[in-house]
């Protein structure tokens, strides 16, 4: 990178359905480098093919995008002096530089029908050979080339279908120097003349993203690694133009956790995570997509997974915040090769951060789930239980399983725990704890704790089998933190009548 350049970025999704996480991490890397040289990162909308367009796709973009609080500095709904940022609203742009290529003879008329073209394919099949439209067949094609020239205008007046094909010159070697991936060479002969524009007045995926990273004076385009096989074409649309190429950085791809293969929506669902920042509806079929949002992940352990998936600092710390990601990032130490995406260590990044958060937001969102039930804690309450549980959880949403007990009493009990602790004796011993638990007071926990302990060891009872039905009868199951931080926290009166209800259900006789 030039040290006087800013470099200008983008990300330029296509709203055709909800944004993978691969997706995300693009973004994120052309963020980080965008933010970490002053330079200007841009959302460009590529929704060229109306055919793949998906209600909803947009909006989702930009949701998910403000919950991760990756901001854009231009483009769609920001604004900027190089918009509109949307392709469907450049839609005349496109046909003049398409008409340029075909002036300069970098670009032709194709008028050969689809059926001609699936004709042709299974010609070429017949002998076991692939057919390709290039410099080698596209003589014997309909096209501006291969007809005279009144009949190309003939056809082009009489508002005859077409599509504009780049003209790939002969044997040329096409040279794609990668940041990431270094020099990259092919021969010309290999690639087929892609369509660049078609007689709907839209221009293809490979038309719109050249003129526009030229317009939108782009300096360096980070993308996935899928688009490697296009950025050929793209180096030669841009010497076609006359224009100066950007720098190409393509991105590993993410791989799923077990075996070989991009990493897809299947993976999530058979391993049970998310590949989506957000839930997603299907509006056709309805078909609910889960999301990093609604299955309890921080936007910011979203960003560290993410970060590292593909890229790393070039030392051990794995907990980076966005500031030390902005500071720390180089596309230098991208890798070259896939990065497997691992739902464990995902888990165990929200949990790190989890930790981190400050009580007073995660209390929020428990709050939040309480309501929900249609339980109303005083926020200092609710903080108290964040901080007494938050250890156990992993994701926001557990913050219910992991504290329910501490404002209601259970509804159930653990079967497995009542038939290996609940003995005939159990009732007399609980009611016995209780009585001491009762006689602290004020209450104290620790004095509590000594007491029922020093009580069990006098009786000669069995420590565990009370404490673990003490247990069971004020949270329902083998499980929580310490006991009498809960029975502390739901006060002693709670608890009594949890140890009732609890004798009442699991013997009634008594
Ligand atoms: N619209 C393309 C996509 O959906 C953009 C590829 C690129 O960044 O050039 O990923």
């Amino acid at each position: 990178m030039t040290t006087t350049l800013k470099p200008r970025v983008r990300f330029a999704p296509s709203p055709t359905g909800p944004l993978h996480i691969g997706g995300v991490r693009t973004a994120l890397y052309n963020y980080l480098f965008a933010k970490q040289h002053g330079g200007t990162f841009i959302l460009r909308i590529e929704d060229t093919d109306q055919t793949r367009f998906v209600p909803g796709a947009e909006e989702y973009i930009i949701e998910s995008f403000e919950w991760l609080g990756i901001t854009f500095d231009e483009g769609v709904r920001v604004g900027g002096d190089f918009g509109p940022y949307k392709q469907s609203e450049r839609k005349p742009l496109y046909q003049q530089f398409a008409q340029q290529l075909i002036d300069s003879d970098w670009a032709y008329y194709a008028f050969d029908t689809p059926e001609q073209l699936d004709e042709k394919r299974k010609d070429y099949e017949a002998e076991k050979k692939n057919f390709q439209y290039d410099n080698s067949t596209r003589l014997s094609m309909t096209n501006s080339l291969s007809l005279p020239k009144e009949e190309t205008e003939r056809r082009l007046a009489s508002g005859q279908p077409f599509v504009i094909r780049f003209k790939f010159p002969a044997d040329k070697e096409i040279l794609v120097n990668d940041l990431i991936r270094g020099e990259v060479r092919i021969n010309s002969n290999l690639l087929d003349d892609k369509v660049l524009f078609k007689s709907d007045g839209m221009p293809t995926y490979h038309l719109a993203n050249i003129v526009d990273d030229h317009l939108m004076e782009i300096t360096h385009v980070i993308r996935g690694e899928e688009w490697l096989p296009s950025a050929p074409l793209h180096v030669m649309l841009y010497q076609a133009f006359g224009w100066d190429a950007p720098s190409f950085a393509h991105l590993p791809l993410l791989l799923k956790p077990d075996g070989n293969g991009k990493l897809s929506k299947r993976d999530g669902d058979r391993l049970g995570f998310p590949v989506f920042p957000l839930q997603w509806i299907n509006p056709e079929t309805q078909e609910i997509s889960s999301g990093y949002r609604e299955m309890g992940y921080l936007p910011d352990a979203v960003i560290n997974i993410l970060s590292l998936l593909g890229w790393n600092p070039g030392t051990e710390q794995e907990i980076l915040s966005i500031d030390e990601l902005v500071k720390l990032f180089s596309l230098d130490k991208i890798s070259k090769s896939g990065a497997k995406f691992d739902p464990e260590k995902a888990k165990w990044f929200n949990h790190q951060y989890i930790q981190k958060q400050p009580i007073a937001n995660l209390a929020k969102s428990f709050d939040h789930q309480l309501k929900a039930k249609g339980i109303h804690a005083s926020i200092e309450q609710v903080e108290r239980a964040v901080a007494m549980i938050r250890e156990r959880v992993h994701f926001l949403t557990e913050f219910w399983d992991q504290g329910y007990f501490l404002f209601e009493a259970p509804k159930e009990y653990d079967q497995q725990v009542v038939k290996k602790r609940w003995k005939e004796n159990t009732p007399d011993q609980l009611r016995q704890v209780l009585a001491i638990i009762s006689s602290v007071q004020p209450f104290n926990k620790e004095t509590a704790h000594d007491e029922v302990v020093a009580a069990i060891q006098r009786n000669e009872w069995n420590m565990g089998q009370v404490m673990n039905c003490l247990r069971l009868s004020i949270v329902g199951a083998a499980k929580g933190p310490d006991l009498f931080d809960i029975i502390d926290f739901i006060g002693v009166e709670e608890v009594n009548a949890r140890v009732e209800q609890a004798i009442d259900r699991l013997c009634p006789e008594n």
